[in-house]
């Protein structure tokens, strides 16, 4: 089974050399040969033998708001979710067990529960990604993450072509990280909430989003560039290295937050990884500590996502 075969099969489903890049944040990088839009569990259980068997590498996209593309063209297929993957269920009185698909945004999901006087998910109202990506990055932030709540998964194999389950135990969430591999596309997530005051709740949300607003910079940005190294900033270790404002060619580090990386328009994403590369460099020769990417990248010759 070839690439060309899975194109044919999947019919209008699939895009050839279709924008990948583009539909990052940043908005710089490549195609990919093939983009996969997969609406409904039906595509993958029609496609998946096929998927499993064609040869190419897979990527999964969710609003690529931690990715990183190349310049040029990614050899595989871009799987992309759709509607029937952006639904929330939730069940349950005091303890509320909620299901959410891997392609529903976690700012929706967050007003959502909150609007419903389920709490404990406010955090995710500033984390521009979706639940498949969330999971896959353990995302989290102002005292919260995924790690936090989640209890399961179901998830596509793309070598076995079947749907697993995994528990909250064996997806191993540490920070920024999970068991989650390149070869299994996220399919939906549940987690463990509980009702609690809505008020205090929409009050929360309120300030994370102000304070969301004052310290980080809009524009096109993938949000922290560089995992926190332990007990440090990655932010004041670069800022301490005097890289604020610091440009390769259309990227350059903010001034309002050091560890984001702003990309103007026409940028390539040979500038934002040359420049993660400069300033990783600089603040290990400045303060000795090396920091490592919690950007994904994909398409570059020596990693991938
Ligand atoms: C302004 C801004 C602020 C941010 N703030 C935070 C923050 O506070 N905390 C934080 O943790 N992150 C933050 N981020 C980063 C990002 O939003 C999170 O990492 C988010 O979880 C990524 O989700 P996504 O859907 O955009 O994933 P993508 O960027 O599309 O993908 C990220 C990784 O997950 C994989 N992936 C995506 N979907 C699936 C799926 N369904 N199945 C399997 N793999 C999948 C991709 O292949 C890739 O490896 C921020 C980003 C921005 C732009």
């Amino acid at each position: 089974m070839s690439g060309e075969e899975l194109l044919r099969l999947a019919g209008s489903r699939a895009t050839r050399h279709a924008p990948f890049g583009s539909r990052t944040t940043y908005r710089v990088g490549g195609t990919s040969f093939m983009f996969l839009d997969i609406a409904s569990l039906d595509d993958l259980l029609e496609l998946g033998v096929a998927l499993s068997q064609c040869g190419l590498p897979v990527c999964s996209l969710g609003n690529g708001s931690n990715l990183l593309v190349a310049d040029g063209e990614f050899p595989g297929v871009v799987v992309k979710l759709g509607e029937a993957f952006r639904s929330l269920v939730f069940t349950g009185d005091e303890s509320v067990t909620v299901h959410a698909g891997a392609a529903l945004d976690l700012p929706v999901a967050a007003r959502r529960l909150s609007d419903q006087g389920i709490v404990g998910f406010e955090w995710a109202v500033g984390v521009p990604g979706t639940f498949g990506g969330a999971v896959v990055m353990n995302a989290g932030g102002h005292g919260g993450d995924m790690a936090a709540s989640v209890t399961g998964v179901r998830l596509w194999s793309v070598p076995a072509a079947r749907v697993i389950e995994r528990t909250a135990k064996e997806l191993q969430f540490g920070y920024r990280h999970s068991s989650v591999s390149h070869e299994e596309i996220v399919l939906d997530v549940t987690m463990q909430l509980r009702r609690g005051d809505a008020l205090a709740s929409k009050g929360q949300l309120k300030e994370i989003v102000r304070w969301r607003r004052e310290h980080q910079p809009g524009g096109a940005n993938a949000g922290s560039v560089f995992r926190n190294p332990v007990a440090n900033s990655a932010g004041q270790l670069i800022d301490a290295a005097g890289l604020k404002g610091y440009r390769v060619g259309g990227a350059h580090v903010s001034e309002k937050h050091a560890n984001f990386i702003q990309v103007d328009e026409g940028a390539r994403a040979s500038d934002v990884r040359e420049l993660m590369a400069y300033v990783a460099t600089t603040v290990e020769a400045v303060t000795g500590v090396r920091l490592e990417s919690e950007v994904r990248t994909v398409g570059f010759s020596s990693e991938d996502a």
